[in-house]
């Protein structure tokens, strides 16, 4: 069988089944789709999709089966029925959630007699089928490598590892970069703004910054990974006194000062356990110790 001919289910057609199920079928996957609400396998019938009568029948119709759902818990209620067999398919949860929503979900289908791949993606419905659209998959690499090409079908598909929780990880990692790089951004808007410049005006200075930001992670990664956070740039106590002017700066313009001082708190600690005189990534031990809220 070639890979296209590889039969295909998709259940759950919200914006992103609905795009996954489109990817499949443009590429000439024979594609069952199964939702909830039955409306929405109305456009994907038209595109050549067989609507299956149950969730049974589109598990029984792919060898490879994608559940995209709002969450974790939707999928353990529509899959945990005596009456559903796991066993016929491969099932591959791009449902988003944490990675022990996903561990767990792993080991009850495995239990279940499953072959399950977990994954997150990584992109909006309107990449997906596309190398712009990250597909993220963890757990069996040989069910993994069997699918491989079935599932670049819906993107760049990229294996983690064995351990299942893993896809979901990265993905809140990415999530937790993007959101931190929004946010300095939108800090930085605030301010500027008081003086007469539009964000339009200060988007290619603050994305040259993050450019330049992102050209230095290798080699921090280099130093958290070693251990040895020698400054060789800039000691934490310097910084720290750039971050005072930018708590300064946001209060005297009546911006927001809450990310600012978080910074610059985070920054103190390290300085008072005595990491002063190292290099910023010294910081991972604030940010790999938890701590109250
Ligand atoms: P959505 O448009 O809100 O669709 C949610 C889907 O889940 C619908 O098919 C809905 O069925 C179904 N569902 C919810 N609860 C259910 C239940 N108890 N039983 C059966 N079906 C249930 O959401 P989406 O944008 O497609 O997102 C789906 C997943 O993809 C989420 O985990 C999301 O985080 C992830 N994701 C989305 C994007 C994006 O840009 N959209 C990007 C990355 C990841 P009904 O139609 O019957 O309500």
């Amino acid at each position: 069988m070639s890979n296209n001919e590889t039969p295909v289910a998709v259940i759950g057609l919200g914006l992103m089944g609905q795009a996954l199920a489109s990817a499949f079928l443009a590429a000439g996957h024979p594609t069952t789709v199964w939702n909830r609400t039955p409306d929405k396998a109305e456009r994907l019938a038209a595109e050549g999709a067989v609507i299956a009568s149950s969730v049974g029948k589109a598990l029984a119709a792919g060898a490879v089966t994608i559940i995209c759902l709002t969450d974790y818990r939707a999928v353990r209620d529509l899959l945990d029925d005596p009456d559903v067999d796991l066993t016929t398919t491969t099932l591959v949860n791009l449902t988003s959630g944490n990675s022990a929503q996903a561990r767990d979900a792993a080991r009850w289908a495995e239990q279940r007699g499953a072959r399950y791949l977990d994954g997150a993606i990584m992109a909006i419905p309107a990449t997906i089928g596309t190398a712009e659209a990250t597909i993220l998959h963890s757990g069996p690499q040989a069910v993994f490598e069997e699918h491989r090409h079935v599932l670049e079908t819906l993107g760049a598909s990229t294996y983690l590892g064995a351990d299942p929780g893993l896809a979901s990880l990265y993905d809140v990692a990415g999530l937790t970069m993007m959101w931190s790089v929004l946010n300095a951004w939108l800090q930085g808007t605030a301010m500027l703004r008081t003086a007469g410049v539009d964000a339009t005006t200060f988007a290619p200075f603050a994305r040259q910054i993050a450019a330049g930001v992102a050209d230095w992670l290798p080699g921090y990664a280099d130093q958290i990974d070693r251990g040895d956070y020698s400054a060789t740039v800039a000691a934490l106590e310097t910084d720290a006194r750039a971050m005072e002017h930018m708590v300064q700066e946001s209060e005297l313009l009546g911006v927001n000062t809450e990310l600012p001082k978080l910074i610059k708190a985070m920054a103190d600690r390290a300085i008072a356990a005595g990491h002063g005189g190292e290099q910023y990534p010294v910081l991972i031990e604030e940010f790999a110790r938890e701590r109250a809220s």
